[in-house]
């Protein structure tokens, strides 16, 4: 990356408390997030990627604000909010649209109300501002009529649209997208990725992409990053990660890809999937915390956590015996 990240990720751990016994003292923490750092240039797509319990959707969270990191840091641009910034300057710059739009609208707020809220908020837009939420609606391609509707006269598709036009309503410089299509059909997930693209090209947006679908992610991202039990595993360039993956979670989070067409074959052959479940991020593994269900696993893999080796704009692996050298 040449450019200077527009989001850095320094160092990042969450850890919840697990409270026990009658008293309900502190008796184990659950590591969500451990010492994550990863860097986003302005204009990118990066896109984070692991099964669930591994901490993406925790992440996501400390990045718009709606939950506090236990340590480390982030940074948008010039704004710094893990440990009691400006929550209001946070919001104009970092801006998040939810999984599932129905429930991420208020049923009693027309989409008008659902548009001005945030402007009224924020108050950084001057001029009308109902002239801005018919702006807003025609940047996500619906028409302005639907100001005057309420979010259960819209389909599961328009919904989301609104959903990301209340984001960029504020004019963010970079908006989180949680799992933003699958709670869509199909057909309806490949018009809103392309609504996504077409708004991060005219708008500058960059964009941190959380997702379960590999075959999307590979399409939509610049760069990825796969974490497993809150650290990353792997992460760099989508092409380089997804056309040759190096770490062990990585080719098996790949082998499990449903094969819908040749790209997928493709990517899959000669990886094998992976077995079991997901340890407890309350009993997380000693040595590295993949090695309970690695197919390549050798004796120090159970004692010594590994380090990272390459160069994370191109591709780097947390991995002793897949290392770049
Ligand atoms: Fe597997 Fe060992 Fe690499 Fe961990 S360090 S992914 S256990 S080979």
């Amino acid at each position: 990356m040449s450019a200077e990240p527009l989001l850095r990720v320094d160092g990042l751990t969450k850890h919840f408390p697990v409270r026990g016994g009658p008293l309900r003292r502190v008796v184990g923490h659950v590591r969500a997030l451990d010492g994550v750092s990863f860097d986003v240039a302005p204009g990118e797509t990066f896109g984070l990627a692991g099964e669930s319990g591994s901490g993406k959707s925790t992440l996501a969270r400390i990045v718009v604000g709606l939950e506090t990191a236990s340590g480390g840091r982030v940074r948008v641009g010039d704004v710094d909010d893990v440990r009691g910034g400006d929550r209001r300057a946070f919001g104009r710059v970092v801006q998040m649209v939810f999984q599932n739009p129905g429930s991420s609208l208020n049923p009693r707020r027309s989409i008008q109300a659902t548009l001005e809220l945030p402007l009224a908020i924020h108050g950084t837009f001057q001029g009308p501002i109902r002239a801005r939420a018919a702006e807003l609606l025609e940047m996500v391609e619906l028409p302005r009529s639907f100001l005057g509707k309420h979010s259960h006269e819209l389909s599961g598709g328009q919904k989301q649209r609104v959903a990301i036009a209340r984001a960029l309503a504020v004019q963010p410089q970079l908006l989180v997208l949680d799992e933003p299509t699958s709670a869509l059909d199909v057909s309806v997930q490949a018009k809103v990725i392309e609504l996504l693209q077409k708004l991060r090209d005219e708008l500058s947006l960059t964009y941190l992409f959380i997702s379960h679908d590999l075959s999307l992610m590979h399409a939509f991202c610049d760069r990825v990053g796969v974490l497993y039990l809150g650290q990353l595993a792997e992460l760099g360039r989508a092409d380089a990660v997804f056309r040759a993956p190096r770490h062990p979670y990585t080719r098996g989070l790949i082998a499990s890809v449903p094969v819908v067409g040749e790209e997928e074959v493709a990517l899959k052959a000669g990886l094998e999937r992976i077995t079991g479940e997901i340890p407890s991020a309350a009993n997380v593994p000693s040595g590295c915390r993949f090695h309970t269900r690695c197919p390549a696993a050798e004796e120090r893999c159970r004692h010594e956590d590994p380090e990272f080796t390459g160069d994370p704009s191109e591709q780097a692996v947390r991995c002793h015996v897949h290392s770049i050298v």
